[in-house]
């Protein structure tokens, strides 16, 4: 059998060729060995050459550094196909996927690839009580929608204000999906608590504060469970990719970035929504991307005619704050859309989705 191999370097972009002769008759024992001892010699070549090792279904991709800009003797024997970078955007590239990564959220829901599903998150800012949380879920299973929204750790601005329910939101969150039925997204705030979210939730939000946290980036590596990064309020689109890089040389290929607006001079909104750099990152990066007006605007009046505008650029995903009461609400009170809202939003939608071709989930 042939096994191709594929080594991925940041600097260098590796292919590996192993010839395996296996004879039909030696089926499990001695095809395992084969297996271990070409999984060995790529982790040999890793070791050597301080490389990320990459396992995908039918190839493996060794990422260097970006300063080897050339490959040595010991992975030009193996290298089966190399691509060669400026800088350390490599896996999250078009240059090294040239497609949309698509990314299933379960089975029969999937963002990215060939298909044109844009999701429509939806549910509050924090999650406040059960009856809050259920109306959240009853809104968007009449509307057919898949993934439900709500902070559980808040980043607030000030240590006085409502933190979040914690563990106990997280369970109520749970609870709404096995009653409705609906993907949980749900931001982790720190590293402390990065295990309860990746166990409780479907897609894992990682704040826009909280985005540098290696801590936490490494650990949404070890998972295989989407993750999406918000965008610090000031990161450039370069570090914005490169905490991707993290979480995608660590070994979870599924990341999806989040605009949510940046800090400039104007301050009468809340933030910039940065849509050019949205369009950088969709001709530059192959990661899905999905929207967040709520944040960037600040205020309810300006999030539903937002919400259209990311509609227009055939995003992945817009994540809509929305709240049985906006004005009771215990965090982001001035933003979120009350229900009536939302609905009128959503259908208000459909017919710019039809007419782009997209599909809202
Ligand atoms: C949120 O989604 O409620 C939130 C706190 O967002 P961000 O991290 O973008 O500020
Ligand atoms: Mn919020």
């Amino acid at each position: 059998i042939l096994l191709s191999i594929m080594m991925v370097g940041m600097g260098n972009l590796i292919t590996l060729n192993v010839c395996i002769i296996a004879s039909v008759n030696l089926l499990l024992p001695s095809h395992f060995l084969r297996l271990r001892s070409r999984l060995n010699k790529i982790e040999d070549l890793a070791l050597q050459n301080r490389a990320f090792h990459i396992q995908n279904i039918d190839s493996d991709f060794l990422v260097t550094s970006a300063s080897v800009k050339t490959l040595n003797d010991g992975l030009s024997a193996y290298a089966e196909k190399h691509w060669v970078f400026e800088n350390d955007m490599q896996l999250s590239s078009r240059k090294f996927k040239n497609s949309t990564r698509e990314i299933q959220l379960k089975e029969g829901l999937s963002i990215g690839g060939e298909n044109k599903n844009t999701l429509l998150i939806g549910g509050p800012c924090s999650v406040e009580s059960e009856a809050q949380i259920r109306s959240a879920s009853e809104l968007l299973q009449g509307l057919n929608l898949s993934v439900l929204r709500g902070g559980c750790y808040k980043p607030r601005t000030s240590p006085y204000s409502f933190q979040g329910m914690g563990l106990a939101g997280l369970e109520l969150l749970s609870k709404m999906r096995d009653e409705f039925g609906h993907l949980i997204i749900s931001e982790v705030r720190d590293a402390t608590h990065v295990a309860e979210i990746i166990a409780h939730t479907d897609i894992i939000q990682i704040g826009a504060k909280a985005m540098y946290d290696q801590g936490i980036l490494r650990a949404c590596a070890k998972t295989q469970k989407p993750v999406m990064i918000k965008r610090g309020f000031g990161t450039t689109l370069q570090e914005f990719a490169q905490a991707a890089e993290f979480i995608l040389s660590g070994g979870n290929s599924n990341v999806i970035l989040c605009e949510r607006g940046i800090r400039t001079f104007e301050t009468k909104t809340r933030f910039t929504l940065d849509l050019c750099g949205v369009a950088w990152l969709q001709e530059n990066t192959n990661l899905p991307i999905i929207l967040d007006p709520s944040h960037a605007m600040g205020y309810a009046y300006g999030v539903a005619s937002l919400t259209k505008a990311c509609m227009a650029m055939s995003v992945e995903g817009l994540i809509i704050e929305t709240h049985p009461d906006p004005s009771t609400a215990k965090s982001d009170a001035a933003q979120q859309l009350n229900f009536e809202e939302f609905r009128a939003l959503h259908s208000e939608l459909e017919p710019l989705a039809k007419c782009l071709g997209r599909n809202i989930k």
